[in-house]
């Protein structure tokens, strides 16, 4: 149903408010003291002067029917825009003839600026064009950091993706492929950030692109970017390849700012709050109210910089840390990532690049060795780490923990070989640690 249909309908006397499906048991939904999304839904619908409001009002009344039978009704298909494999999720009606408007409601998936930094401006565009062409239903974002359009015909998507690709927006990914990429908002507006994101996930996703729009990979394969341990994308247990902001020199203090917190808030409050809760009790707070950080002991877990934000900064010795193998139930549960690489500085183009070739052959260890349907983090776990770390070409690490000052997985039997090998090639490497060999 094309959108100057829904047009003709929703010009019709026949008004939508006046013809809406009954929704008692979504009704339900909008009591209670939480915003509804059917509030949100109905809003669509009854916005009479919209070509979406028949569609809206149909899709509402699929979901009554959904409910009341405790069945789904949608089902996938193919659709897609020219030239890409990936990037919109089809949904076909299963009782299309009960809700013909709502027949076909597919999802655009689309990439978002790095470090979602949009003006007003752009969004109206972005609205305007769902408003043409969709059901003007926007998520902001996915999982995966996508704007969701959703709600769409088959015919109105290539339309849709055409003017969106105008004002220089692309798909993202779909099915076994690289998906689309999420930086945190970053150095832009946040103190604690300790590299570049955007231009890391601008450089690693420009890369990788052809892998987001033809799907060629075994299963999906996700990059995020934190620029600190708060992790504002989720990146250490959403993401296959989660780039961490870190500092390997001392956090920086400054004692005047401390005092005047702990003369603001109290001894005892700053003993409790924030000397207390660091995890590896590496703080204390002297006589004079000046605080002494243990930094061999601190494992940057980011909980007194967040207190303190006056007082407490990065190190100067900025980078970031990279883990492996992050991601949702699936076959073998939830899963953290595994830290692969503990420090990389990323400043200059050659840090960039030396980051995307790390990524180049991550994608392709996985694209080789990963079963179908198989994360990497599940690889990883299936073949052992000390195969998987001989298979990328990184060399072990003490500093390859699963959890900090607990459980170092490189073993330690040959301690003092591998500690000279590990000190020897310290010597050899400035300040990248990746293993090139
Ligand atoms: Fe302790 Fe975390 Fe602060 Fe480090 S960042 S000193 S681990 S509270």
């Amino acid at each position: 149903m094309s959108h100057e249909d829904n047009h003709d309908r929703a010009a019709d006397s026949n008004a939508p408010a006046k013809s809406c499906h009954p929704t008692p048991m979504l009704d339900e939904l909008e009591s209670g003291p939480w915003p509804s999304f059917i509030s949100g839904l109905k809003r669509l619908r009854d916005a009479d002067d919209k070509p979406y409001a028949p569609m809206m009002n149909d899709l509402l009344g699929q979901l009554e029917h959904s409910y009341e039978n405790r069945l789904g009704y949608w089902k996938g298909g193919t659709v897609s825009v020219f030239g890409y494999g990936g990037g919109v999720i089809p949904r076909f009606s299963e009782v299309a003839d009960k809700f013909p408007e709502s027949k076909e409601f597919h999802t655009l998936r689309v990439q978002p600026p790095a470090g979602y930094h949009y003006t007003t401006d752009l969004l109206r565009q972005l609205c305007d064009i769902w408003e043409k062409y969709g059901s003007g239903l926007i998520a902001l974002h996915g999982q995966s950091g996508d704007i969701m359009f959703q709600g769409c015909s088959t015919e109105n998507v290539q339309k849709a993706f055409d003017e969106f690709n105008e004002i220089g927006f692309d798909l993202g990914g779909a099915g076994p492929a690289l998906r689309t990429s999420m930086s945190c908002v970053g150095h832009a507006r946040c103190e604690k950030s300790c590299y570049d994101e955007v231009k890391a996930h601008r450089s690693v996703i420009n890369e990788f692109l052809d892998e987001m729009h033809r799907p060629a990979l075994p299963y999906k394969f996700k990059f995020k970017f934190s620029g600190c341990g708060n992790d504002c994308v989720n990146a250490i247990h959403r993401a296959d390849f989660a780039v961490i902001g870190t500092w390997r020199d001392d956090m920086k203090v400054d004692q005047e700012e401390v005092k005047k917190y702990v003369a603001k808030a109290g001894r005892k409050y700053t003993i409790d709050h924030v000397i207390a809760m660091c995890p590896t009790r590496a703080l204390s707070l002297n006589d004079d109210d000046t605080l002494e950080v243990d930094n061999k002991s601190c494992v940057r877990c980011m909980h007194c910089l967040n207190v303190m934000t006056k007082a407490l900064s990065p190190g100067d010795d900025k980078g970031a840390s990279i883990l492996v193998g992050g991601k949702r139930a699936l076959k073998i549960g939830d899963m953290m990532g595994t830290m692969i690489i503990p420090f990389i500085k990323l400043q200059t183009d050659e840090d960039h690049q030396a980051l995307v070739e790390f990524a180049r052959r991550l994608i392709d260890f996985f694209a080789d060795n990963a079963l179908e349907h198989e994360r990497i983090g599940e690889t990883m776990d299936r073949i052992g780490l000390p195969a998987f770390l001989e298979a990328i070409g990184v060399d072990p690490d003490p500093n390859m923990v699963n959890h900090p000052r607990t459980s170092c997985y490189v073993r330690t039997d040959d301690f003092t070989d591998e500690a000279e090998k590990y000190f020897e090639r310290k010597a050899r490497e400035a300040g990248l640690n990746i293993a090139a060999d």
